[in-house]
């Protein structure tokens, strides 16, 4: 029997043939999601009742989706987050679930940093302006010597970190597993996450989304933000509740937001979007040609590992063998 693999995400081998190449090789039968956004519950249900393996961007993947896949072995995560995947579902059914989290750590970590300079400089806010016909000046915001908040020092998290020694700013580090050699190394502080909502002139997130850390910026911690403070969300949208973060703009309890990810993808609030505050990206963090290759390249490997009987190289969820020890686990979750 062929073995059929799904692919969703729309920029998979993008930038070069090579992660489809390799599938192809392997005499896979490829089938790729047909239209332009991610796919419906409904539609990714009709593509894998007979798939073997699925590889996913942010498509939701919950458990009606995994009960009714009985051949699929594994679900490769085309990206780091794995919140949008059952995992216990997954875990039950004996499906592994692999993501690829070193590959697009600094794609996005540049981006971050784009977004702090974007908006505290309002530079889309100026281009606009310009190509409206105007010499219209806009007063921005130094980032040089600030005080940076950073939320989530993992990968992505001290990348943004790294690239900030350049602006000779004040780190405060916010961890559930502080790092002090990691601190020593960027000369930042870790300390609590009060502290940082009301001293960080700019506060950037990078935690996963769990259930311990969805809506953990909502009104009463914007409130404690500074008013002149800016919140940049390159992680999940689910992370900062949409609705108290347009109040804080609109009320000015906080200068700016600039965001690459939302709570619903596409967004169908358009509240954040009309503010002049902000500047939205359409979770663009990974979408450099070098790491849309190595995600690529590595969600097929991945796929390829477990069809194969090998160990992937990046497992997420913890499964059980059929001796009943347990296997997998990542920090990236
Ligand atoms: P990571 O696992 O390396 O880092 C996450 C950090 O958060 C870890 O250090 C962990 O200890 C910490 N953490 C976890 N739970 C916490 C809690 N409750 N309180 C405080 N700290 C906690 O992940 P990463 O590779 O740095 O990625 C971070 C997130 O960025 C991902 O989970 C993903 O959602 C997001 N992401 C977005 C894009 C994009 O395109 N915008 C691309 C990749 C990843």
């Amino acid at each position: 029997m062929t073995i059929k693999v799904v692919v969703t995400p729309r920029s998979f081998a993008a930038t070069s043939p090579l992660p489809l190449k390799v599938l192809e090789e392997r005499g896979y039968s490829i089938v790729r999601n047909p239209l332009e956004r991610p796919l419906e519950v409904e539609e990714l249900l009709e593509l894998v009742g007979d798939a073997d393996a699925l590889i996913v961007g942010i498509d939701k993947v919950p458990r009606k989706v995994i009960e009714n896949a009985p051949r699929l072995r594994v679900i490769s995560k085309y990206g780091v987050g794995v919140d949008n995947i059952d995992l216990e579902a997954a875990a039950e059914k004996g499906i592994i679930v692999t993501n690829t989290p070193d590959v697009n750590t600094e794609a996005v970590a540049d981006l971050a940093v784009g977004l702090i300079l974007a908006a505290a400089r309002r530079i889309p806010q100026a281009d606009a302006s310009m190509r409206q016909g105007q010499w219209k000046k806009f007063m921005g915001m130094s980032l040089f010597g600030k005080t940076v908040g950073i939320l989530g020092t993992g990968r992505i998290g001290r990348a943004v970190a790294r690239r900030l020694q350049g602006f000779n700013t004040k780190l405060l580090l916010y961890d559930v597993c502080p790092d002090p050699s990691f601190a020593a190394e960027v000369k930042g502080e870790y300390t609590e996450f009060a502290r940082i909502l009301r001293e960080a002139d700019y506060i950037s997130v990078h935690l996963p989304l769990l259930p311990e850390t969805r809506n953990l910026i909502g009104e009463a911690e914007l409130r404690l933000m500074k008013p002149d403070a800016v919140l940049i969300n390159t992680s999940r949208g689910g992370i900062v509740e949409e609705k108290a973060l347009a109040r804080a703009l609109r009320k000015q309890w906080i200068r700016a937001a600039a965001l690459d990810v939302f709570a619903e993808e596409p967004p169908r609030d358009r509240e954040l979007l009309d503010l002049e505050s902000t500047v939205c990206t359409p979770h663009i963090g990974a979408y450099t040609e070098e790491a849309v290759m190595r995600m690529g390249l590595e969600a097929a490997e991945n796929v390829i590992s477990v069809l194969e009987g090998r160990r992937p190289k990046n497992v997420v969820s913890c499964y059980r063998t059929h001796e009943g020890e347990a296997n997998g686990g990542s920090a990236s979750r």
